[in-house]
């Protein structure tokens, strides 16, 4: 049952093999069972989730389903979950109950989703091993002394153990794909501004984009096709019809122009993973694509140029967590500023005051100028450099990470090789283009992913050649063995 694809599980509800609540429980079940190793949710929501599959149980015997209804998911625990914690994975927001919903949650309800739990995370979304969660580090269900990635590692890890059919995650410079990569899972990172970001707990709002954490590309564009689309209540949400993702799923690849990455392919890039890559281009060429070599001129500058503005950002919106409306509170504060030093000394883990500090400076009047506008401009650059590929070629393909899962504790002391595990997706959320991750192999018998980068709005292309490749492919049907 755990390893069906979604239009499987959806065919088995309206064939009435199972019910939503039979299908709902065997998943609760695999939670209870498997997760106390890996730790890849935060809270399960059993007794919702079963009234949720009741209800859509009654949609389903009334003919008034969706695709999607019915069927489970779990939410990264940055998404607002009315009258369910959300705690984005920090301390500061441990007793933190939304007072409502997020829009892509609001969407997966309406659609009938049943919501089994939230997801652990990197705390405020700032990380790529799940190491920084004030819940704990996530395991990767391949190797358990190994990371899953971040920050999206519990939804990863959860998709990819098949503790739930799809996740929901976010990407601010690589989160959904990045652990995507580390845990052989399917995960996109759409247009910036195609999913709402209402109810989604800010770190970086230019930076910050919603997306599905499934199996396969299919999967990805059915809950794409839920999740996204226009809403007024966020002012950077794109204003136009969305299509229909399955749309071009099966559109033939033959002359398709792909480009290679000159830049991503050099130094720093693992043997293995490289070798991956070779043998998924290889594969790629026999169902008629076309690759060319194309050159990013800047995108050495894409993880400097992150960390200023991804940082002068965070800074900006973490200052509303004060002790004063929600969230975590010190005890017996003197007066006001003592209460907000000593709510956000105790609230706040190491990694997020890091940033906030570096944040404040890089916004500050003496270096604005010459840090966050001078970052500012070279994003300018990279979205060029972008533009400029885009004239010669379709769909730009590389490495999503130059590594495979380390282990845990690797690069705790050492940020900057951990901001370096994001060197190939950061520039897409600096030009806020769609790009995904697939599993295309293994190196050493640990997954390695893909990396799909297509232009504005163009998320169906890109799901269009992965579904392509996972045709001829079977790397994502791969499981980890402990939890088959
Ligand atoms: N790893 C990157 C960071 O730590 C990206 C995180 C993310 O995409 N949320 O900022």
């Amino acid at each position: 049952m755990h390893t069906k694809t979604l239009a499987e599980l959806s065919s088995g509800l309206r064939q009435r093999e199972y019910s939503s609540v039979e299908l709902t429980q065997y998943f609760l079940d695999r939670i209870a069972k498997y997760d106390n190793k890996l730790n890849s949710f935060i809270t399960v929501t059993n007794d919702t989730a079963l009234a949720e599959a009741k209800a859509a149980d009654k949609r389903l015997a009334t003919g008034e389903a969706d695709i999607l209804t019915g069927i489970p998911l779990a939410h990264k625990d940055l998404f607002c979950t009315h009258g369910v914690r959300t705690s984005c994975g920090s301390k500061m927001l441990d007793n933190f109950i939304a007072p409502y919903d997020a829009t892509v949650v609001a969407k997966c309800k309406a659609a009938g989703m049943v919501m089994l739990g939230k997801t652990n995370m990197d705390e405020f979304a700032m990380g790529s091993s799940n190491e920084t969660s004030f819940y704990g580090p996530v395991k990767n269900p391949w190797d358990m002394n190994t990371v899953p990635g971040g920050s999206s590692g519990g939804s990863v890890a959860a998709v990819a153990a098949n503790l739930v059919p799809i996740a929901t995650g976010t990407d601010t410079g690589g989160s959904i794909r990045q652990p995507s990569a580390l845990c052989g899972v399917t995960g996109l990172k759409p247009t910036y501004g195609a999913v709402s970001r209402y109810g989604m707990i800010a770190f970086a709002s230019s930076l910050d984009q919603g997306g599905p954490i499934t199996h396969n590309a299919e999967d990805a564009a059915l809950l794409l096709n839920v999740i996204s689309g226009y809403d007024k209540r966020d002012s950077t949400s794109i204003q136009q019809e969305l299509p229909d993702y399955t749309a071009d799923l099966n559109n033939n690849i033959k002359g398709l122009k792909i480009g290679l990455i000159k830049e991503h392919f050099g130094e720093g890039l693992d043997a293995g993973v490289n070798e991956v890559l070779n043998n998924s281009i290889k594969e790629l060429e026999q169902s008629g694509a076309v690759f060319q070599e194309i050159s990013l001129p800047h995108s050495h500058l894409s993880v400097p140029i992150y960390y200023i503005i991804a940082l002068g950002e965070c800074s900006s919106n973490l200052s509303r967590y004060d002790g004063v409306r929600f969230g975590h509170r010190c005890d017996d504060p003197q007066d006001l500023l003592d209460m907000y030093k000593r709510t956000r000394a105790e609230g706040f883990g190491a990694e997020v005051k890091r940033r906030i500090m570096l944040g404040t400076y890089v916004l500050s009047a003496g270096y604005y100028d010459a840090y966050y506008l001078k970052a500012q401009q070279i994003r300018r650059l990279i979205s060029e450099d972008f533009k400029a590929a885009f004239k010669q070629v379709d769909v730009i393909l590389g490495p999503t990470a130059p590594t495979t899962a380390f282990e845990i504790g690797a690069k705790m002391n050492d940020p900057i090789t951990m901001y370096l595990s994001d060197i190939y997706t950061i520039a897409c959320n600096l030009a806020g283009l769609p790009a995904m991750s697939i599993p295309a192999g293994f190196s050493d018998n640990m997954p390695v992913g893909l990396h799909l980068v297509g232009n504005y709005l163009k998320e169906a292309q890109i799901l269009n050649v992965a579904h392509q490749y996972q045709q001829l492919t079977d790397w994502h049907k791969q499981k980890p063995v402990d939890f088959s």
